[in-house]
């Protein structure tokens, strides 16, 4: 009978529904902090492209309430949608200098009640729905806005909260024209139940998919690290912090001694799995704000956040130290294997090119000097060994 391994028999399932977890969709709290980042910003940009559409589309409805409305509301409706249109520019304009999701999830609330408000006050102004014609364009704004909400990304949580918005102002035109013990209102709450279990499957489907493949288009799948090209990303947000806040730092470029032999003379799945184990060491010993990435092969990249040349040298002698003395498990019994550490430490005004050359320069004269060694460089052409055998 040929062989079949877990892997051969999970490959059919595609890798979004083999990866499904739904605590994922229902809070933020297993998200990435990179991806929330991401998300925010996403959400950010959706939400001012909506608010200005609404904020145009707003006040240009005004020739349909001229020739619809009675003349004794015209004045009021004018008010109400100059104000609404006027909000929903603020919302679309007003700069968010940090993004967050604090802020994602403030322009969304603020999206949602804006045009709740003023589908409250706009019924509070034209009365019962008896008036039939003049409310042409006001009575389907709930479903507007529960369809609208489909467009966005969201966990359960998000979006209970953005839907219960547009019941809570719903409800409230029931209490106050006393419609809704009546079967309208009834049909009214039903049709919107339907278009938010829709709305709701669309929204975590979204969610879903983009955690997804930002999961595939930022992470190594064999160490769950950052990718070189998410690494990178990062590492010039993270330098340009550390410009602004005048902090130093530092980066360490590992590379793996003599992996090609054991490799070789072990099996590939043999290297996988040192890599596996190194990465477990990195993340074990380097803080929660560093930055940690495969950066090639087998070659991985720390970047110390607010460490100087010192502490940079220590924390890279401390990952020397731990590969050392901690070996990888493998069919033949534990493997012990060693790392070569470049150090550079960033100057004002450096670039990632320049951290990386001097990170790089100080890893080959790791190498050079004999491995299982550090190699420091704080300035240009300034070689520090601190660890050796
Ligand atoms: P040195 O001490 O000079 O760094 O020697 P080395 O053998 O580690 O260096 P070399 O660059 O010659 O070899 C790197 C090897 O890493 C070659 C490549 O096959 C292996 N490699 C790269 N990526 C992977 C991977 O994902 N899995 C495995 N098993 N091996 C990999
Ligand atoms: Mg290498
Ligand atoms: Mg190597």
């Amino acid at each position: 009978m040929p062989h079949t391994s877990v892997q051969d028999r999970t490959s059919r399932i595609p890798d979004l529904i083999r990866n499904f977890r739904l605590e994922d969709l229902l809070t933020t709290r297993h998200h990435s902090r990179d991806f929330t980042f991401y998300r925010s910003d996403y959400l950010l940009v959706r939400v001012k492209l909506l608010a200005l559409l609404f904020g145009i589309a707003t006040p240009l409805w005004l020739p349909v309430d001229m020739w619809l409305l009675p003349a004794q509301n015209l004045t009021e409706m004018t008010w109400l949608r100059a104000i609404t249109g006027i909000l929903f520019l603020l919302l679309a304009f007003l700069g968010t200098p940090r993004r967050s999701l604090g802020r994602a999830r403030g322009a969304l609330f603020a999206l949602i009640a804006i045009p709740a408000v003023f589908y409250l006050g706009s019924r509070i102004i034209l009365g019962p729905e008896e008036m039939q014609g003049a409310l042409v364009g006001y009575t389907f704004l709930p479903f507007v806005l529960i369809g609208g909400g489909a467009l966005f990304p969201l966990t359960f949580a998000e979006s209970a909260v953005m839907m219960a918005v547009v019941y809570l102002a719903v409800f409230t035109t029931g209490w106050f024209f006393e419609t809704w013990m009546t079967l309208p209102f009834l049909g009214t709450v039903w049709l919107m139940a339907l278009l938010s279990g829709i709305a709701l499957w669309a929204q975590s489907a979204q969610l879903h998919m983009l955690l997804g493949l930002y999961r595939q288009a930022t992470r190594d799948p064999l160490t769950g690290m950052f990718n070189r090209r998410a690494l990178f990303q990062q590492a010039r947000a993270e330098l340009a912090r550390a410009r602004r806040h005048d902090r130093p730092v530092s980066m360490l470029l590992l590379d793996i001694d003599r992996f090609k032999r054991i490799n070789d003379q072990q099996g590939h799945p043999v290297g996988d799995a040192v890599l596996r184990h190194l990465a477990g060491i990195l993340q074990r010993e380097t803080r929660t704000e560093d930055l940690l990435g495969r950066y090639g092969g087998e070659e991985f990249m720390v970047l110390a956040t607010d460490s100087d040349a010192a502490g940079a040298a220590a924390l890279a002698e401390r990952i020397r130290a731990a590969v050392a003395r901690d070996p990888a498990p493998a069919p033949e019994g534990p493997l012990t294997y060693t790392v070569s550490i470049g150090v550079g430490t960033g100057l004002a005004g450096d670039s990632l090119e320049d951290l990386l050359k001097r990170a790089d320069e100080a890893l080959l004269e790791a190498k050079e000097c004999g491995r299982d060694r550090v190699v420091s460089q704080a300035t240009p052409g300034s070689m520090l060994e601190t660890a050796s055998l």
